[in-house]
């Protein structure tokens, strides 16, 4: 008699176990120990830059300083839409 259900259809993906050898950052920290496999991980989104002016997304940087020193990252951007043009500052914290 078969007792053994067979797997979920959507399996998550699951980082190798030297994932953190990938990385030379230590600011990311290790899973515990003892955490469960299937673990749910909150999704965080990212939207893209876009224009002041016209909303585009086909930007430029022309000048970025990559760490101000607190982990934000601050570029000077130009949008390459037709007739914009505008340029801006991009600070990601
Ligand atoms: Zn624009």
């Amino acid at each position: 008699m078969k007792t053994h259900r067979n797997k979920p259809m959507l399996t998550p993906i699951e980082a190798p176990d030297d994932a953190t050898a990938l990385t030379s950052s230590s600011a990311l920290p290790a899973l515990p120990a003892g955490a469960p496999r299937h673990q749910r991980l909150a999704t965080v989104v990212v939207e893209r830059p876009r224009c002041p002016s016209c909303n585009g997304v086909r930007l430029q940087k022309y000048r970025s300083i990559a760490d101000q020193g607190d982990g934000s990252a601050l570029a000077w951007v130009r949008c390459l839409a037709d007739g914009c043009g505008c340029r801006f500052k991009l600070l990601m914290e």
